[in-house]
């Protein structure tokens, strides 16, 4: 039972998983590149302004004169409206001018291995050689003259205000990761209506079929796949269902079957041992007891072919063989019968001889089944025909008689086990059952089919096919 939680468990584990790795992917990649997003922007637009100063004061460059009231006032103008602090550095790197130092003049002092070439990046972020105590923002444009670098406009911003609006960016990545996390648990919901609670019922109807209780019923009310499954998982069970009550009938009846004739041969036998029947109707009774054996024999023999073509399908010998020839030899077998009964078999054989391609030993049981049946229900004298015809390379087999018939309500059962018609049973105390059931085995499992027409108390017709052999044609 545990087992069946882990389906559950596992999407929960795969759901949790999933949002700590969307968090971390936040935390991360959305973060850097959101991060070198802002920066790069931030540094472009710097640029813009740094490349806009050094064009316009790199004359000044030449004269020195960065100290002067007018430069320093634009340039200081800038810085607080920009909120930038601009640095004018010659090529070795002595800083000439500092927009947030009052004292402008221009410092001996060159910062320490000055090197605002290396790399491709027009800016970097750091301390900037050491001179600010955090992460700043430092933009770098060339004062040009000659083809020559002369200086450079550098402007600084300190990166806590990137560093804020970051924060505030990711905050915002957060939150709506938080709702689609929370929305996504919508998924959950719909895999719990859609598959886990109906594949709980059906694991439930499961264990209670493995169990043995193949009336459970259960109703997953959907028309997707899972409705489909349960619907043939239902339908599956019943048809267990009905082949379980089928079994214990086809039992009862074969029980039946077998107890009614032991119960009569047991009694005659008693009676003569014990004188009840005198000895000389011994013979009269022994016949009877004969009659009754040889009705369990074939009872037993039906068994045994039923049991036989059940196991693995049936196992088909075909060959190609005359089938008029088959019906002939087998009509001659009921000749004794035929006589004491006065019933005639006409036989309308197509051509002299009629090849058809199936397994003939099934074949000839076929017939003789039919052509029992046409006798046992048909009345003293009358006439049974059979005919064979060829159609679309079909070979059609007809046993026709003039007997009893089969009401309309037993056609449908006739080819069931051991059916036999209110009718009949009179008639036919021997009877079974299962001679048509064994027949229509035989047929189907030629992939052929068998049909029968029949009008109570004018006859019956039953027809069959077989494959016509192909060895005529060559
Ligand atoms: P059985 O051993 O009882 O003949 P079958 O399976 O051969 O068993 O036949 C089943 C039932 O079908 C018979 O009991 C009878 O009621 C009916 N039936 C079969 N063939 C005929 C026929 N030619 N005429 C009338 N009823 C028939």
């Amino acid at each position: 039972m545990k087992k069946r939680k882990t389906l559950y468990i596992k999407f929960i584990v795969t759901y949790l998983i999933f949002g700590v790795l969307a968090f971390i992917t936040v935390a991360t990649l959305t973060s850097e590149m959101t991060m070198n997003y802002m920066v790069k922007n931030e540094a472009a637009s710097l640029y813009k302004e740094a490349t806009l100063i050094s064009n316009k004061y790199a004359s000044y460059f030449y004269s020195n004169i960065f100290s002067s009231e007018d430069v320093e006032g634009q340039l200081d103008a800038i810085d607080t409206l920009t909120d930038s602090n601009i640095w004018i550095i010659n090529s070795e790197g002595e800083v000439l001018y500092n927009s947030r130092n009052n004292n402008n003049q221009s410092s001996s002092k060159a910062i320490e291995s000055f090197n605002p070439v290396s790399g491709n990046n027009y800016y970097t972020v750091g301390n900037f050689y050491g001179y600010f105590n955090e992460d700043t923002l430092s933009v770098y444009s060339a004062i040009t003259s000659n083809f020559m670098i002369q200086g450079y406009v550098v402007i600084h911003i300190p990166m806590k205000n990137i560093y804020e609006q970051h924060k505030n960016v990711l905050y915002i990545s957060y939150i709506s990761l938080g709702i689609i996390f929370i929305l996504s648990t919508l998924i959950l919901v719909v895999f719990t209506d859609a598959v886990y609670i109906p594949l709980n019922q059906i694991t439930t109807a499961t264990e209670q079929y493995a169990e043995g209780n193949l009336k459970y019923t259960f109703d997953v009310n959907r028309t997707d796949e899972m409705g489909y499954l349960a619907a043939q998982l239902n339908y599956m069970a019943g048809k267990l269902s009905q082949t379980e009550d089928n079994q214990k009938k086809f039992i009862a009846n074969v029980s039946h079957d077998f107890r009614s004739p032991l119960t009569s041969i047991k009694g005659y036998l008693v009676a003569m041992v014990d004188g009840t029947i005198p000895n000389e109707m011994h013979e009269k009774y022994l016949n009877i007891v004969l009659n009754e054996t040889d009705r369990l024999t074939k009872l037993t023999n039906s068994l045994l072919t039923l049991n036989n073509l059940n196991i693995s399908g049936m196992i088909l010998e075909t060959t190609d063989f005359d089938i008029n020839e088959v019906i002939k030899n087998t009509v001659a077998t009921f000749e004794g019968t035929c006589k004491e009964k006065k019933i005639k078999i006409k036989l309308v054989l197509s051509g002299p001889e009629l090849l058809v391609k199936a397994d003939m030993g099934k074949i000839q049981q076929v017939l003789y089944n039919l052509i029992d049946n046409a006798i046992k229900f048909s009345e003293n004298g009358k006439t049974i025909k059979i005919e064979t015809t060829i159609k679309n390379n079909k070979v059609f087999v007809s046993v026709k008689d003039e007997g009893i018939g089969i009401p309309k309500e037993s056609l449908n059962h006739i080819f069931d086990r051991f059916y036999k018609s209110d009718l009949s049973r009179g008639k036919d105390k021997k009877g079974t059952g299962l001679g048509l059931s064994i027949t229509k085995e035989i047929i189907n499992a030629h992939k052929e089919n068998i049909n029968v027409i029949s009008t109570e108390g004018v006859g019956s017709e039953f027809i069959f096919t077989l494959p016509e052999s192909s060895l005529d044609e060559n």
